[in-house]
């Protein structure tokens, strides 16, 4: 079916797919082919709009970023690509099979199915974040896209890494029932999620009939924000029909200025560790707990339920006043901050050349490097937490890296494509080290000096 979709070569490899070798491969095959091939054209774009929003607010003179902040955000989309090209999710159904056995009709792909399927994952997507927000076992998957106690295009990049178990096609029965063919729910679910990027923003006001028709920046401050007014409304992904027909659409009001966050905050910048801190409450409670009841049941319960013995040997503080808590914030010099920023960026450099050698690496190596990546993640984000074990994690992954690349003599194949690639790759590491030293045991005592908002 030539030119029912620009990208027609997107569609043509996804016919090899149909091979079911089994459903790991076959999802792996499916993410590398469309997911991850529309990211390498999203990422540059993502970020040169995040650039362009900190650079307009410096010139406006309405900054909505904060460097610690924003770098956390950044790391956190790292960490979802990482884990989402590694395939590290259990399919629980997947849409090929539903649509073999439930498509009561055969549709040919016409621009009707397109938007057939656009609708249809768009209301799955409504009732999926409706989910997320509203039971504690799901919230944990969600809790990180919230984490941020500011709000600009940097936020929609905290995406998360726990969600491990792949149900989302059980949404998608509508779409199985009328035969939209599976290219087409692959091609559009990327387009769908990245869609849903640039509404996170401060700098555009209401957009007139708009607001009536789609999901905009100020109805998402809206649903980012904590304030009793605000809270698990305004749901909707690109269409906001489904809030309006469904009971949770919520106006952002001229005296209700939305404040952002979580009502129990991460207090870090890790945002690896932000996407288990609820999960890890509920583990604790469940155990906690002397009713066997409530062991069961907390998972399903709405999000914040805990039972009533643990609540109160074990009290957690909640925000209480929205409008008076202290933000999170840690001692950040110039220096920290732009080592920080540094450190993203030969994360993502590295991450990105695992991308481009995706199969030469082979899958024990993906694992492995991704390993190394996301170490770095915890590693950096946990200096940037002003964490003192932050050394100890930099060290390890310092010195793993440069014994790797001295038995190897290589980097994953990097010296293939450039003949001095592991020497740049040691030189990364051995500056890790160091400024792990250097920021946990140097600097610190007069990093509150220059400690600035
Ligand atoms: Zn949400
Ligand atoms: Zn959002």
């Amino acid at each position: 079916m030539p030119g029912i979709f620009p990208c027609s070569k997107i569609y043509i490899n996804l016919r090899a797919i149909y091979v079911p070798y089994s459903l790991f491969n076959y999802y792996q095959t499916l993410v590398m082919e469309t997911y991850a091939t529309a990211l390498l054209y999203a990422i540059p774009f993502f970020v040169g709009l995040v650039l362009f929003e900190v650079l307009y607010g410096h010139f406006v003179k309405n900054q909505k970023h904060n460097v610690m902040d924003t770098v956390s955000s950044l790391s956190s989309g790292l960490t979802n690509i990482v884990k989402d090209s590694l395939g590290l999710v259990v399919i629980i159904v997947s849409y090929p099979f539903l649509l073999k056995h439930l498509a009561l009709v055969e549709i040919k792909a016409t621009w009707l199915v397109w938007v057939i399927a656009f609708v249809v994952i768009d209301f799955a997507g409504y009732w999926n974040h409706r989910l997320s927000h509203h039971v504690n076992l799901f919230w944990n998957q969600h809790v990180i896209h919230h984490s941020s106690e500011e709000f600009n295009l940097a936020c929609a990049l905290r995406q998360s890494i726990s969600n491990l178990l792949g149900y989302f096609s059980l949404l998608l029965i509508p779409a199985a029932l009328l035969g939209v063919p599976h290219e087409v729910i692959a091609i559009l679910a990327p387009i769908h999620l990245f869609a849903q990027f640039w509404y996170h923003t401060q700098h555009i006001g209401k957009m007139g009939w708009l607001e009536y028709v789609i999901v905009t920046p100020s109805q998402h401050r809206v649903h980012h924000a904590i304030n009793p007014e605000y809270i698990d409304k305004n749901l909707g992904q690109i269409l906001c029909i489904w809030d309006r027909m469904f009971g949770t659409f919520q106006e952002e009001l001229e005296d209700v200025p939305p404040q952002y966050g979580v009502l129990k905050p991460a207090h870090t910048w890790n945002p690896i560790l932000i996407n288990f801190q609820h999960i890890w409450r509920l583990i604790k409670d469940a155990w906690r707990t002397r009713s066997y009841w409530d062991k069961l049941r907390i998972w399903f319960m709405p999000t914040g339920w805990r039972p009533d013995d643990v609540k109160n040997k074990y009290p957690i503080t909640t925000i209480q006043d929205v409008y008076h808590f202290k933000k999170y914030k840690t001692s950040a010099s110039k220096a920290l901050k732009g080592y920080s920023i540094f450190q993203l960026l030969a994360n993502t450099a590295l991450m990105m050349f695992m991308f481009y050698n995706y199969s030469e690496i082979g899958f024990e190596g993906l694992l492995f490097y991704g390993a190394f990546v996301f170490v770095g993640i915890y590693g950096y984000t946990t200096l940037m937490d002003r964490d003192t074990y932050a050394v100890w994690i930099e060290l390890f992954r310092g010195i793993a890296a440069l014994a790797l690349i001295v038995l190897s003599r290589d980097w994953f194949g990097l010296n293939t494509y450039f003949p001095w690639g592991s020497y740049l790759v040691s030189l990364y590491f051995s500056i890790t080290i160091f400024g792990a030293i250097y920021f946990t045991y140097l600097e610190k005592e007069d990093a509150s000096i220059e400690m600035i908002s």
